[in-house]
Order: structure tokens, then sequence, then C-alpha cells
């Protein structure tokens, strides 16, 4: 733990009452949405300004503390978990939008910005920001861009990376560097700003972000197609890629939708039972492209690739049929679960799920298996619901278990260990399963020049050594 005078030390250098040491927010700050571990961070600290933030970490490389960057605490890899008295470093009083250029359509955010603040902003400009998942209410920009999260629209819009135009960041060692200036077209070697994109906060700290925007899509329309197997979601979205624009093609199998309708508070998308689902969203900018949808539909329920499905026909109807998917993670998190987040070249995901598929059924008989995912960009979310007797710990433990079979198949594919929550505490044992040991070297080498006491989220993404 952080001796008591170090922590009386970084009180002057915050605003009065910034560092908090209270149970309940030990216990608030410390964790994130994984119920892997304790949290037991020494102190939360809350700065106001990027001279805060510099004069934190100076702080921290003199004392030696370790220090978890955190956004809204959503994150599903343990990435800003404190669990071994690390000081925690948060960015709720750093929640300002500074600057929107309607030219550039740019907006300048500090970390803190809540991801659906940001959405409501573009809206209100006629603009667009596209990255959308069901955290985004309580997600921050900083978090987005520590995970370079992805979500519903990447197979259109593609990940957080590439909505950020420029960034302010502190590194590790509290220099403060300015990365691509906002710049579309910057040619003078290695732009850094992507390093700190995905880096799970353990090269230095996200201060600012220049964020881009997009235009509004038009009539978004989506639509809920019920398959009599997972191998027909392929072909069903090869056919409408074929003809349409999606922003949107996810998957989820018969038990989440069980789940989901357990609610009671979401209509059941038609009538009949199927194992799978796929959901597609487009703009319906004109009846021509409407009716395209239409067609492929019927050629797709004339292929037997689609046994039922429904359009939405509104904008309520719209949102509910989003509420089978978005309200998917939160429902099952009652259940404990043991979350895999991977992926493989769109091509190979049918092939993959069945090997991954038999793994499971044969190792994890006694255990509710949901699966869903962003099947149109390859990425598919395994969840494995823990019995309600069971104990947590033990649950996990089992589960580990298995996670080597699981990443074999993941490295026989050529796929990640983590598509998009991040590598964090629960995959940093697996980073070999994805990643050469060369390239973990470079990695471990590229840390060490911004953080050379190893100061910044120690534990996330290397395991200890
Ligand atoms: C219901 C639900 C649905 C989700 N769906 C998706 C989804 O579809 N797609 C997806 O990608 N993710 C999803 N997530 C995961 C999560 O919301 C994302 O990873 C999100 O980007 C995390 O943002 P956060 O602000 O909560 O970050 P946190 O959890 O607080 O932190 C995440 C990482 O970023 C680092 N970090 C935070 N702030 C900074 C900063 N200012 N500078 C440097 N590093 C920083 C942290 O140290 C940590 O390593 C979901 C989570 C939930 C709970």
């Amino acid at each position: 733990m952080t001796h008591p005078a170090a922590i009386e030390e970084l009180m002057t250098l915050v605003d009065p009452g910034k560092v908090l040491t209270d149970p309940a927010s030990l216990d608030a700050y410390g964790k994130d949405w994984t119920k892997h571990y304790a949290p037991a961070p020494s102190a939360i600290v809350l700065p106001k300004t990027i001279e805060q933030v510099q004069a934190i970490v100076r702080w921290a490389n003199a004392h030696r503390v370790a220090l978890v960057p955190s956004g809204g605490r959503t994150g599903l890899s343990a990435g800003a978990v404190a669990a071994n008295g690390e000081v925690v470093v948060a960015f709720d009083n750093m929640n300002r939008i500074l600057d929107f250029n309607a030219f550039d359509r740019t907006v300048v955010c500090q970390p803190g910005v809540v991801t659906r603040q940001l959405q409501s902003y573009a809206e209100a400009q006629g603009l667009y920001y596209p990255v959308d998942f069901a955290s985004s209410g309580s997600s921050q920009i900083g978090g987005n861009i520590g995970t370079n999260a992805g979500g519903i629209k990447v197979i259109r819009y593609g990940m957080t990376r590439n909505w950020v135009a420029g960034l302010k960041v502190v590194t590790g060692k509290g220099e403060l560097l300015q990365l691509n200036k906002d710049l579309i077209k910057n040619a003078t070697g290695y732009d850094l700003r992507q390093l700190f994109i995905g880096a799970e906060g353990t090269l230095g700290f996200v201060v600012e972000a220049t964020m881009r925007l997009d235009r509004a899509p038009r009539n978004l329309t989506a639509m809920v197609l019920g398959t009599p197997d997972f191998d027909s979601i392929m072909p069903v979205l090869h056919a409408f890629q074929g003809g349409l624009d999606l922003t949107a093609f996810e998957f989820f199998s018969d038990k989440g939708l069980a789940r989901i309708l357990a609610r009671g508070d979401v209509p059941a998308p038609f009538a009949t039972d199927c194992p799978f689902y796929a959901l597609l969203e487009f703009e319906a900018s004109t009846e021509a492209v409407a009716n395209q949808a239409l067609a492929t539909f019927e050629h797709c329920v004339e292929q037997g690739w689609v046994l039922d499905g429904v359009m939405s026909q509104s904008e309520t109807q719209l949102k509910n049929l989003w509420k089978l998917r978005e309200y998917l993670s939160e429902t099952i998190s009652h259940w404990t679960p043991y979350k895999n987040d991977i992926s493989v070249t769109v091509s190979e995901v049918p092939a993959f799920l069945r090997d991954i598929d038999a793994i499971v059924a044969e190792h994890y008989p006694d255990y509710e298996v949901v699966w869903y995912g962003h099947i149109g960009d390859g990425n598919l979310h395994l969840n494995i619901l823990k019995p309600e007797h069971m104990d947590k710990d033990a649950f996990f433990a089992s589960c580990a278990k298995v996670n080597k079979w699981v990443f074999e198949i993941v490295e026989r594919y050529n796929g990640s260990i983590s598509a998009e929550h991040g590598v964090g505490m629960t995959k940093r044992d697996y980073l070999g399963y994805s990643r050469s040991a060369e390239e973990i070297a470079c990695m471990k080498a590229i840390k060490a020049v911004f953080d050379p006491n190893g100061i910044m989220n120690p534990g996330k993404i290397f395991a200890p050594e």
C-alpha cells in the first residue's frame, strides 16, 4: 500500500477533497464490470487539469507508486481494476467538450466525456458519432480510446481508432505529447497516436482527444431474421452485403433471446422459435433500398437460410428490435458470466464456431452457454453463465481450465483472444496465443520508452514477471 505520507503529498497536487480514501470510494473506483478481482486501491485521485495529471505522474515516479487510469469502469477485462494497492486516476472531473469545428467535423473532448454525451452533442450539430454499444451511457472517451472500443456499428464505421483525429497524452514519464495535431494527412514517421489507442493505459494517460464526426444516417431500419442453424447466418450476411451497405450485422442465440424475453419488457420479434437470430441494420434512404432489403429477405427464405423475419417500420420498432441485442450483456450479468471475446476473419467464422462449440459442449455440459456477437466483423462473444448455487471462484477456475483449448483453436485460425474488450488482467496469461514472442518483446520495449519505471497500469496486457 502507498505510504500515508505520500498520500498526504498527493493531496497537495490536486483540488481540495479530490483524493478519496473512504472504503466506499475505494471499492467503487477499484473495480470494473468484471467480478474476478477484489478491489484494493490505496487511494483515488480526481484531477481537473492536464497539469494536475502531469504532477500526479511525477509524484508516482518519485514514490514508485503504480497508477491505474480509470474511465467509466465498464471494461470487461479488468483493465481498470486496482487490486494491488495502486492509486486510481479517475477522469470524472475532466468531462467537458472543449471545442467543435463544423468544417473539420471534429470535437475536442476531455477524457471523462461520456460516450453518450459525445453522441448527443454530435446529434445536436446534425452530425453523428458512430461508435456505439450497450455501455455507452457510462463509458468514457478516455476508456474507449484505452480499449479501442468497437461495438455494434463496426461493420460500417470501424473501431474507435478510426475516429481519433488527434490526442494529447501524458506519458508514464510525465511528458505532455500532442499526437497527430488532428490532421487527416500526416506522413512524418511513426504515428504515436495509434500506439496509445488500445494501450489500456499502460503507456500513459489520454488527457484530451479530438474525435471525428460523420454525417447523420438517414432512416435507419432494422431487420431481425431467425435462422435454422448457425451456418445459415453467413450466407444471409453475404446476400445482404451484396445489395446493401449494412450499418450493423449482429447475432444471438435462442438462449440469449430467452433471457431477454424473461425480463418482460421487450417484445418477441415474431412467433417462430429459431436456434439463431441475425439483427441487421441499414439506411433505408429511398424506397428502392427498402425494396431491395425485402427482396433479399425473400431470397434468403427461399434458400432455407431464414425461417422468419421482421423489419422495423418506425423509430419505436427499430429501438425494440435493437433491445433484443443491446440488453444481452446487462441481462446475463446477473449470472456472473465467464466471457470470451474472440475473433477470426469473417470467412472463417462458421468452421471456427463449430470447433469452439464442440469444445464448449464437451467441457461445459452443465453450464448454460450464451452466444452472441458482432458476427459481421468476425467477433463472437462466448458467455458461460454461473450456476446460481456455485461459488464464483470455483466457477471461474473451472472456466479458466477450458480457456487453453478455446485459445488453441483461436491460434489455429489466426484469430484474436480479444476482439474488442482488451487483454487487461483476464487475458494476460494467454497473450501468446495471439502475439508471437518477438512481438510481445517489441510491445514491452515500447512500454519501457513511455513508462521506464513501470508505473502505468502494471499487470495489464502483460503478466507480471
Ligand atoms: C453492457 C456492456 C456492453 C459492452 N459492449 C461493448 C461492445 O459492444 N464493444 C466494446 O468494445 N466494448 C463493450 N463493452 C466494454 C466497455 O464498455 C468498453 O471497453 C469501453 O471502451 C470501456 O470504457 P470505460 O470508460 O468504461 O473504460 P474503463 O473500463 O474505465 O477502462 C478501460 C481501459 O482503459 C484505460 N483507461 C481509461 N481511461 C483512460 C485514460 N484517460 N487514458 C488512458 N487509459 C485509460 C483503463 O486503464 C483500462 O485499461 C461493454 C461493456 C458493458 C458493461
